[in-house]
């Protein structure tokens, strides 16, 4: 097939200088983080804090701290930390749980910074892991390998296609391992090999007593637990994961796209993919243009990006009725590739903007023609920013249901797709007035369509600043036992931020 990638908003800054952008957009760092840290500790315990973190630890003044402290999600760019700590070792960690204690300094921990609801950014202390990153197999433990809490996913792919093995994981290069395991972790490989938490057989953490700790399921189960889908930032720093990894051959990965007949297209492909077999793995989107690209005359349309790992199965005998539809100059398949030379095919490159992303799970069932309709009638009511927009269905099940909803704290099992509609906008050429518009239509269209087809829960890696019940929708009946482990680990909520898990009352 012709070779014709569209354009998806998060490559879509590529066109407008991207990070460079950002960069001049962004407030002077230095000179925000002054206004913020106004009566912070005294510069002998900036000093003191500095001798004890190995990493190294910057201040305003320091060269790149801005660009070490800005979160994926600009929105929350200004919120700039009085310092950066640097981590290296879990001593490192250690060491900074007890200085922000002693200074009665608030704190947050980062690894990729990729939050979407800013949760990594704090106008105290930013407790950041990039240094404390590294992934090594553990010989004679059938391909578990041991990823450090700062590690980005980028190294970890790098890693694991030495060993010519995968786990389930993303196609951001950017986004930490942490992140993305503690919240669940979805990617291609997830209808194969289960949810990226589900691979997760130990962590170490530091925890609210400033003790190093090991939870496995059999020195410490309900941490374990609470850390397979707990969501990070609630138990503890992780400063370690074993993961169980598996090994990969090769793959054909595709990005199909459709231009005509759109609302049937997305119906036929909702419905027939869901009886896909699991070593298909696919995010089907439809793709809202901006405001620039409205005026050019570009058009919405629906693709598919996704994989199939080596199977008796073709993809036309997959995509049943809607592969004749294919626009096959807008689509590309590449066939029976490596698998890491399949996934370069479908990295996702990313830079920072501004947005919010509300999520929720749905069943093929109750995707009728009506449900669908309604979609297509608010996509077209959507008042358009400077940001293209994609509706997206994250293909589920599979080995995601081989594992009971309480099994792990990730309760979100039994379902057909995980729906997300963005909210994208520019901040500096998107006005306070149309980001309210779109924020509204957003909520508008996300009620009803929930409505309509009976869509449950919220992915808790995709965090929601305006999900008003945020904790049932996250956890649903895990919320209780998480609370519980929360109250033994950390009954004073040291680790605490505005979606974070409360403990329970003993
Ligand atoms: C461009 C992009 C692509 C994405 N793609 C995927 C995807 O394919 N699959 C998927 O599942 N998710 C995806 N996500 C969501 C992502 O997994 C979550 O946002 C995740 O929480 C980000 O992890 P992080 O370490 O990069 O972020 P951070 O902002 O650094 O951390 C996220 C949260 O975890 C806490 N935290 C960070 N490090 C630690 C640690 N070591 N110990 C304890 N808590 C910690 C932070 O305080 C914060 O609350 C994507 C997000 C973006 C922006």
């Amino acid at each position: 097939m012709a070779f014709g990638l569209p354009s998806s908003r998060r490559n879509f800054l590529a066109g407008l200088g991207g990070f460079a952008a950002a960069a001049k957009l962004m407030p002077g760092a230095g000179l925000a983080a002054e206004a913020s840290g106004a009566k912070g500790p005294p510069p002998s315990a900036w000093t003191d804090l500095g001798r004890a973190v190995t990493g190294g630890v910057l201040r305003p003044e320091d060269p790149f701290f801005g660009d070490l402290c800005r979160p994926n999600n600009l929105r929350y760019g200004a919120t700039l930390p009085a310092g950066i700590a640097r981590c290296a070792s879990a001593g490192d960690v250690q060491a900074c749980l007890r200085w922000v204690r002693a200074q009665d300094m608030p704190f947050a921990v980062r690894s990729g910074g990729h939050n979407y609801a800013g949760f990594s950014t704090t106008p105290g202390l930013l407790i950041d892991l990039s240094r404390l990153a590294g992934v090594a197999p553990l010989p004679g433990r059938d391909g578990q390998v041991r990823v450090l809490g700062g590690t980005l996913n980028t190294l970890a792919y790098k890693q694991m296609e030495r060993l010519g093995r995968a786990i389930t994981h993303g196609r951001c290069d950017t986004v930490g391992a942490a992140g993305f395991l503690l919240g669940g972790g979805i990617g291609f490989n997830m209808r194969k090999f289960g949810m990226g938490c589900d691979g997760l057989r130990a962590t170490e953490l530091v925890v609210a007593d400033g003790s190093l700790v090991e939870a496995d399921a059999a020195t410490d189960a309900a941490l374990h637990w609470a850390c397979r889908g707990g969501g990070g930032g609630n138990f503890g720093i992780n400063t370690a994961f074993t993961l169980e990894t598996r090994p990969v051959t090769s793959v054909t990965v595709f990005h199909l796209t459709w231009t005509e007949n759109l609302p049937a297209v997305l119906r036929l492909l909702l419905t027939e993919l869901a009886s896909a077999p699991e070593d298909f793995g696919s995010k089907v989107a439809l793709s809202l243009p901006s405001r620039q690209e409205r005026q050019a005359g570009v058009p919405a349309t629906v693709s598919v990006l996704g994989q199939l790992h080596r199977s008796k199965v073709s993809l036309k005998e997959i995509f049943q009725s809607s592969w004749e539809w294919i626009d096959k100059s807008r689509s590309q398949i590449k066939e029976d590739v490596p698998y890491w030379v399949g996934q370069d095919f479908l990295t996702e490159t990313t830079f920072p903007y501004y947005y919010q992303e509300k999520s929720s799970y749905m069943k093929a069932a109750h995707l009728d023609d009506a449900a669908i309709a309604a979609m297509f009638d608010w996509a077209a009511a959507m008042p358009a920013t400077s940001m293209p927009v994609s509706v997206k269905f994250f293909q589920v099940g599979g080995a995601i249901d081989r594992v009971g909803r309480t099994e792990t704290a990730y309760v979100h099992r039994g379902y057909d797709w995980l729906f997300t509609l963005e909210a994208n906008w520019w901040g500096p050429t998107d006005s306070a007035e149309q980001v309210a518009q779109v924020l509204d239509w957003q909520q508008r269209a996300y009620d009803d369509v929930n409505r309509r087809t009976r869509a449950a829960g919220a992915f808790q890696n995709f965090s929601d600043p305006s999900l008003a019940d945020w904790q049932s929708a996250y956890y649903g009946e895990n919320l209780a036992r998480l609370a519980q482990v929360k109250g033994a680990v950390d009954p004073t909520m040291l680790f605490t931020f505005a979606q974070g898990i409360r403990p329970a009352r003993s």
